[in-house]
C-alpha cells in the first residue's frame, strides 16, 4: 500500500473516504483508456457492465480490490488512495471479470482456472510495470516481468480458500503459466 493509505484504520470507513473514492471509480470509467477499453470489450463479450457492477468495501485482507461472483468489482475504499491505484486496480480486476465473461466452464474455485486468470491479470494490468516493482524493491532487469507476474499471481491465488496447501498455489501457476501468460485477450500483447 502507499504512504498515507494507512492513516485511516477505522473499518466503518468515514463517508469521506468512500466518497473520494467513489469520484475516483468515476473517473478511472469516464477517463483512463485501459479501463475504458475492457468495459468496452466485456460488452463486446456480452457481458456489459453498469455503474452497480462496481462497489466500494472496507477490506480486512490487504488488497485493493476483488472480483465476486455474481456482484462484481469490488474496490476497498479503505485501502486506495490514488487515482492511480483505483484505475489499476479496476483494471486487474475487470481482467477477472473479462475471463469469467468468456469462459463459461470457469471455476474459480478450480486452482489453475484462477491461476490462470491472475497471471493474465498480473501481466495485463501494469501490476508488474517498471515502476510498480521499482517501488516493491525489486530491480532485476531480464525476465523481471515474468518473475513477478509468477510471484503477484502465487500471493493473490494463496488467498483462495481453496488453494491454501503447501505448494498448491504455486504448481497451479507453474501448470498454467505459459499458456495464460501468452493469451493476453482482448489486447492484441501486453500493454
Ligand atoms: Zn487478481
Amino acid at each position: 500500500m502507499s504512504e498515507g493509505a494507512s492513516d485511516d484504520v477505522n473499518v466503518h470507513n468515514s463517508g469521506k473516504r468512500t466518497e473520494e473514492c467513489r469520484r475516483m471509480v468515476d473517473h478511472a470509467l469516464t477517463r483512463n483508456p485501459v479501463v475504458k477499453f475492457m468495459v468496452e470489450k466485456l460488452e463486446e463479450a456480452g457481458c456489459p457492465v453498469g455503474e452497480r457492477f462496481f462497489s466500494l468495501e472496507s477490506c480486512s485482507e490487504e488488497v485493493g480490490g476483488g472480483f465476486r461472483v455474481p456482484d462484481g468489482v469490488i474496490v476497498c475504499s479503505n485501502h486506495l488512495s490514488a487515482q492511480e491505484e483505483v484505475s489499476h486496480v479496476l483494471t486487474h480486476e475487470l481482467i477477472h471479470a473479462y475471463d469469467h465473461c468468456r469462459g463459461a466452464d470457469l471455476d474459480w474455485t478450480n486452482c489453475e482456472h484462477h491461476a490462470c486468470s491472475e497471471v493474465r491479470a498480473a501481466s495485463l494490468s501494469g501490476d508488474c510495470h517498471f515502476k510498480q516493482e521499482l517501488l516493491r524493491g525489486n530491480t532485476g532487469f531480464r525476465g523481471q516481468h515474468q518473475r513477478c507476474v509468477r510471484r503477484r499471481a502465487e500471493l493473490s491465488v494463496g488467498m483462495n480458500d481453496y488453494c491454501k496447501g503447501p505448494g498448491c498455489a504455486k504448481r497451479a501457476v507453474d501448470n498454467v503459466f505459459d499458456r495464460c501468460f501468452a493469451d493476453t485477450a482482448p489486447f492484441d500483447r501486453i500493454p
